[in-house]
C-alpha cells in the first residue's frame, strides 16, 4: 500500500518523533511505501485566509467557502495545499499522529485539515436528492481508502473510559474520526492511543512501539470502525436523522452512528 503519515509535533526527538520512526519502518519492512507530510519541519501554515486564494479580488469580501470551491475548481489553490491533495489521492491509508493537546489535535494539524480538505474535494461533493445528501459520510472523494490516528495522551486510560473524568476516547476522537476522516470517504480503523506517556521509561516505550507495529502490520486488514453510511438508509433525508429503531436500545450520543451489530467487534480490535 501507499501510505500517507501526517505528522503533528515540534520535536522530531519526541516520543512522538521516536514512534514515527517505529511506524514508517514496520510499515516499510511491510513492503509498504510511505510518504511523510512533517507539518512543523515544513513549516505549514495553518491558518486559512486571503492569501490561499489567489484569484479572491482585493477588494471582494471573503467567503471560505465559496473560494475554496472557486479555487478548487480552477486548480489554482495554493502549491502548498495541491501538494497535500496530491499525496492524499496517491495514498491508500491516511495516517494523523499527534500528541493530543486540550483533548484535541494541534492547532497546526486542524489547520492542515481547514487548508487542505477543500470545498469540491472534501465536502460539496455529490448531488442533493430526495435520495441522497451529497457523497459524504461513508462516501466521497477518499472512499476506498483507509485512516487512522496515532494518539499519545498524558493522563490515564482510565481516565479516558465510559465514567473517567476525561470523557471516552472514542467519544473526544470522534469529531476527527467521524467528522473529518469518514465524512469524505475514508474507511476509519481504530484509533492508535498511548496514554500516560509524560514519564514512559524504556520498558514502557518499548511496549507501545511493539503494540505500533502490531497496528502497522495489521493496517490494510484491521476492520474499520462500523460507522453508518448516509445514504444507505438508515437515516431519514432531510432532516439526517437516524431512523427510529435503529441501534441497541439505550444507545446515546455519538454512538448511534455505529451499527449496533458491530459495536463489540470495533471494540475488541482496539
Ligand atoms: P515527550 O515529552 O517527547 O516524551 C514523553 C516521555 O517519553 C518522556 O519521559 C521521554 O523520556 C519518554 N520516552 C521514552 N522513550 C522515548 C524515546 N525513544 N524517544 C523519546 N521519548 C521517549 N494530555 C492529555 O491526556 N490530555 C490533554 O488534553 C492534554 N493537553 C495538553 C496540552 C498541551 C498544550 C500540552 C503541551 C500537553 C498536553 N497533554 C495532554 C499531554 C500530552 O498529550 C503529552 O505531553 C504528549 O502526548 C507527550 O508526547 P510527546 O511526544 O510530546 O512526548
Amino acid at each position: 500500500m501507499k501510505i500517507l503519515l501526517v505528522f503533528a509535533h515540534p520535536e522530531p526527538r519526541s516520543l512522538n518523533g521516536a514512534l514515527r520512526n517505529v511506524a514508517i519502518q514496520e510499515l516499510e519492512a511491510q513492503g509498504h511505501e510511505v510518504r511523510v507530510s512533517d507539518l512543523y519541519a515544513e513549516r505549514w501554515k495553518s491558518e486559512v485566509d486571503r492569501a490561499d486564494f489567489p484569484s479572491l479580488a482585493p477588494d471582494a469580501r471573503f467567503v471560505p467557502v465559496a473560494a475554496s470551491k472557486k479555487e478548487f475548481e480552477a486548480n489554482a489553490l495554493t502549491e502548498d495545499v495541491r501538494a497535500e491533495i496530491e499525496k492524499l489521492l496517491w495514498a491508500d491509508a491516511l495516517i494523523l499522529q499527534f500528541p493530543l493537546w486540550w483533548f484535541a489535535m494541534p492547532a497546526i494539524l486542524k489547520g492542515w485539515v481547514d487548508r487542505v480538505f477543500a470545498y469540491g474535494f472534501a465536502y460539496g461533493v455529490g448531488e442533493h436528492s430526495d435520495k441522497r445528501w451529497g457523497d459524504r459520510y461513508g462516501e466521497g472523494t477518499l472512499a476506498g481508502k483507509r485512516a487512522m490516528l496515532i494518539v499519545t495522551a498524558g493522563g490515564w486510560e482510565e481516565h479516558y473510559t465510559a465514567r473517567g473524568v476525561n470523557g471516552p476516547i472514542d467519544d473526544l476522537l470522534f469529531p476527527i474520526n467521524h467528522g473529518i476522516l469518514y465524512y469524505p470517504g475514508y474507511e476509519v480503523l481504530p484509533s492508535f492511543v498511548a496514554y500516560r506517556v509524560d514519564r514512559l521509561d524504556d520498558a514502557g516505550f518499548e511496549a507501545t512501539a511493539e503494540r505500533l507495529r502490531e497496528r502497522m502490520r495489521t493496517l490494510a486488514t484491521t476492520p474499520p470502525i462500523p460507522y453508518r453510511q448516509q445514504n444507505g438508509g438508515d437515516y431519514l433525508i432531510p432532516s439526517m436523522q437516524l431512523r427510529p429503531g435503529l441501534n441497541d436500545p439505550g444507545a446515546v450520543g455519538f454512538m448511534l452512528h455505529l451499527d449496533g451489530t458491530e459495536v463489540s467487534a470495533a471494540r475488541e480490535t482496539r
